[in-house]
């Protein structure tokens, strides 16, 4: 077991890990740049160590300064929490080269899966089904390239091998197009991730975002925990995510699952993990590999009963997985809204003073925020300031749960989008349930048109 935890990260996350530390007896040491002394999960560790300025780069992201503060607090372990380092092979072997445990999967793994050709040479070995596409890189053979693009069949898309975030990706509908699009998205790839490798995969057109959490102890050891849906997005950013994903049946669950289970066995996968798919016409087709914890985590901790966070933490200590596939049962239906300081409108964000903030409540209701009254929001960092989680034992019930508890929320001195939260959860298209990646910006962009006309 751990005796001492550092916690990499800030915000909503690194106060969910603080949590998860004390239930288990773990002491904390937060660190925190120097415009965050006032976290709320800085006051409430044990210890907390500055590490730099405002800036991610000279903090968040600076590896010799969290490395130096677990050494300083005589730390055994570090949690990277989601965004910052925790996808960062080099952070992950740092931290073990200097003695201490990552709390996450070995850097071979996460390298591995950072590089996104990769991820899936290793996934189509173990079996998950994959987007039919070049299998490989792209080289410079212009008919080479054509032939591959015709053998997938127009559109595709190429992307990134070193992609993330959404960003270094472009459809291309006619060969016309493909030898400028393939030579673009590679110099872009070259200057965002210094990796100009791109590949090609068959453009879907109207799929779901559909990806299946799993754990995983290093010692031979895996389950999955169901699925999430997350395609109500905007600029491939999730909105808001629900779990089980509409229409799912426990037989493709079961089945899917299984396959992600083999595959974290097969590649000594350790710890918590997410398998993203798209999802469409009743067919899953593997993207990419998550190698930590992520923002809707709560909605499977919701159906599933399983602390993910507190797994992760036994998990690091060296503990075989103590829950078996069996024991997982999936109970109702929740649904996470995510947060964001940020005008509903035009989406700018809005930093600045919460100058009163009420929480809401009620049963099946759950809030993961950093915010208390008079709380500053930096404008240095993510814009999401929490989220706010319900449960109820179907759909239409976690619906309605949802209405009344961000109604009933209150965040004075920022904008907020919960008025686009309240939007979502009234559209009868959502109520529906099952609707595509593109649902959301096409509401939006109709919405716009719509107030431009009357106006
Ligand atoms: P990132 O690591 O940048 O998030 P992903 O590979 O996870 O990249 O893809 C992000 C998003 O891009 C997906 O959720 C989807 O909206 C879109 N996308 C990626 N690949 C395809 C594809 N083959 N067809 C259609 N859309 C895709």
């Amino acid at each position: 077991m751990l005796d001492k935890v550092v916690i990499a990260n800030r915000g909503e996350i690194a106060l969910r890990v603080l949590r998860a530390c004390q239930t288990l007896g773990i002491r904390t040491v937060a660190v925190h740049s120097t415009a965050d002394r006032n976290l709320k999960h800085v006051g409430m560790a044990d210890e907390s160590v500055c590490i730099g300025p405002a800036p991610a780069a000279e903090s968040y992201l600076n590896i010799p300064a969290i490395i130096a503060a677990a050494e300083v607090t005589d730390a055994q372990a570090i949690h990277p929490g989601y965004g910052f380092l925790s996808e960062n092979a080099d952070f992950a072997e740092r931290v073990e080269q200097s003695g201490f445990v990552f709390i996450g999967p070995t850097a071979n793994v996460i390298r591995m899966m950072g590089d996104k050709v990769e991820a899936i040479r290793a996934m189509q070995a173990a079996g998950v089904p994959c987007v039919p596409g070049s299998g490989g890189p792209l080289g410079d053979d212009a008919a080479v390239n054509a032939k591959i693009a015709r053998d997938i069949g127009y559109p595709v898309i190429i992307k990134a091998a070193g992609g993330g975030g959404g960003r270094g990706m472009r459809e291309v509908r006619t060969e016309a197009h493909l030898s400028n699009a393939i030579t673009l998205t590679k110099s872009e790839a070259k200057a965002a991730f210094g990796n100009a490798e791109v590949y090609m995969e068959k453009f879907l057109e109207n799929p779901r975002h559909v990806e299946i959490q799993v754990l995983a102890d290093g010692q031979g050891n895996a389950i999955h925990l169901g699925e999430r849906d997350c395609s109500m997005q905007r600029r491939h950013q999730k909105v808001v995510e629900e779990a089980p994903a509409p229409g799912i049946t426990p037989e493709q669950r079961a089945q899917i699952g299984k396959v992600c289970v083999e595959a974290c066995v097969r590649i000594g996968y350790r710890g918590a993990g997410t398998f993203e798919f798209l999802y469409e016409n009743g067919r899953f087709y593997f993207i990419e590999m998550n190698t930590r914890i992520q923002v809707e985590h709560p909605v499977t901790e919701f159906i599933t009963g399983v602390d993910l966070v507190r797994e992760q933490l036994l998990i690091a200590g060296g503990e075989k997985l103590s829950i078996r596939q069996s024991d997982i049962e999936i109970n109702g239906h929740a649904i996470e809204c995510r947060i964001n300081a940020e005008d509903p409108d035009t989406f700018m964000p809005s930093p600045g003073t919460v100058k009163r903030f009420e929480s809401a409540g009620g049963p099946g209701v759950r809030i993961d925020t950093h915010v208390y009254d008079g709380y500053r929001i930096p404008p240095n960092y993510d814009s999401m300031i929490g989220k706010l989680i319900v449960h109820g034992r179907d759909r239409a019930t976690a619906i309605a749960r949802m209405r009344i508890a961000l109604a009933e929320m209150v965040f004075e001195g920022v904008k907020t989008n919960l008025p686009l939260q309240q939007r979502i959860m009234a559209d009868g298209g959502f109520q529906a349930g099952g609707q595509n990646i593109h649902y959301l910006e096409k509401r939006i962009a109709e919405a716009k048109e719509k107030a431009i006309k009357l106006s």
